[in-house]
């Protein structure tokens, strides 16, 4: 018998999960991702399970038992309750009745089986009982203990019923840097690109975020363009030297990939925070070790520190240099070296000099700021303020 043992599975709140679903008469099991991870050795993110009780008996029972139930995906069976801030997705068992290449319409079953068929990969459809028992119904374990990405069933048909499959396929080989693609899974792929287009902006979005993030992302991209799969996705680049000499981000794999890095923001959904790191790119020049050291300091503290970090590795994975020259590791550790100085004028410091609240006082003070950083951050205050006093009599 095949048995995982896991830290994660010894917690208290997630055997309450099991005991819940056993006391209201039916089964749970964990399924997908943390097994998956587990085998693979890689981290556990979250925890997914699948029970036969409907999920009108989830909520019911996790209701009953005192514990909050949210419907987030109730209409293909996913309840997420939360015990003692741990959150637990709760999937229903079912089958996929008719699908569309987008979306499916589902019907709920007791037979784990079928659940396991509907699952896109072998190493995705193994389960666990609370005791760690592993229930395989498509050869999962031993695909992951060879490093086989396969497709649960005939990979055309399965890719046929959600072309996100496609992306996925290509997403967990960038992830599992062990995993090696397959003849029949890659040319299946391969085929029905051009039906990537069809899938919604957030599905795509979130299966490209967690490539770029892979620790095999340069090779999978690669190997994406070389057959034509990722113009479907994303007009790309082929800056493939520079993807290779960044770290595992995505933003920045992303703003070097996308031939439209601006566009991003729109095509993939981005987030305030992620869109600002692209913008702020865009708009400042790429820092170079042979500025001064003083110069270095006017920039990093005009464009902040994100934006440093940012543009100093991508500035420096454009480059000739080697990723371990001196020059650039100084530019990147610069903040942790130079603490960025605070303006020492306010505001309130103009209006008790005497100037009349409005517009033209922050320009004035935005005016002092860039004196005072082009006098790298010399001037005191009072000297400062004795510049202005020349401005308010003349
Ligand atoms: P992650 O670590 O990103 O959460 P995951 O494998 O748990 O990986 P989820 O998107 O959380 O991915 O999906 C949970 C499970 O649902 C998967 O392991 C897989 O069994 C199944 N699944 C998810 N998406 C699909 C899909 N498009 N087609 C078939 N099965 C899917
Ligand atoms: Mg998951």
């Amino acid at each position: 018998m095949k048995r995982v043992t896991a830290k994660w599975l010894k917690e208290p709140t997630l055997q309450s999960v099991f005991g819940i679903v056993a006391a209201a008469g039916g089964e749970a099991r964990v399924v997908g991702g943390a097994l998956r991870n587990t085998l693979l050795r890689v981290a556990v993110g979250d925890i997914d399970l699948a029970t036969t009780l409907a999920p009108r008996e989830i909520v019911k029972a996790f209701r009953t038992a005192g514990h909050p139930v949210y419907p987030t995906g109730i209409a293909h069976g996913t309840v997420t309750v939360s015990i003692h801030q741990n959150t637990y997705e709760i999937t229903t068992l079912r089958q996929d009745i008719e699908t569309d290449g987008r979306r499916a319409v589902v019907q709920f079953t007791d037979d784990w089986r079928e659940d396991a068929l509907r699952r896109d990969f072998t190493m995705n459809a193994l389960y666990c009982d609370a005791a760690g028992k592993i229930y395989d119904y498509t050869n999962g374990y031993e695909d992951i203990l060879r490093s086989r990405i396969t497709f649960v069933g005939t990979p055309s048909v399965r890719i046929k019923e959600d072309y996100l499959r496609i992306l996925r396929y290509f997403r967990f080989l960038s992830v599992f840097k062990q995993l090696k693609p397959d003849k029949a899974g890659l040319a299946a792929c391969i085929k029905s690109k051009k039906n990537l287009r069809t899938l919604s902006a957030e599905r795509i979005a979130r299966e490209m975020f967690k490539l770029l993030q892979g620790e095999n992302a340069v090779s999978v991209l690669r190997l994406m363009a070389k057959n034509g799969v990722l113009q479907n996705v994303v007009a790309h680049t082929d800056d493939f030297r520079t993807l290779s000499r960044l770290p595992q981000d995505a933003i920045l794999r992303g703003y070097v990939l996308s031939k439209d890095p601006q566009g991003l923001r729109e095509a993939w959904r981005l987030s305030n925070a992620q869109a600002k790191r692209i913008d702020d790119l865009l708009q400042h020049g790429a820092p170079s070790p042979t500025l001064r050291l003083s110069e270095q300091r006017r920039i990093l503290y005009g464009m902040g520190l994100q934006a440093w970090r940012d543009s100093v590795l991508v500035a420096r994975a454009k480059s000739r240099a080697p990723l371990t020259d001196g020059a650039w590791k100084r530019m990147l550790s610069l903040p942790s070296r130079w603490t960025m100085p605070t303006f020492p004028v306010s505001g309130r410091d103009l209006l008790d000099l005497g100037f009349t609240p409005g517009p033209d006082l922050g320009i004035r003070l935005k005016d002092l700021e860039q004196h005072w950083v082009a006098s790298d951050f010399k001037p005191a205050k009072a000297d400062l303020l004795e510049r202005l006093k020349g401005d308010l009599n003349g």
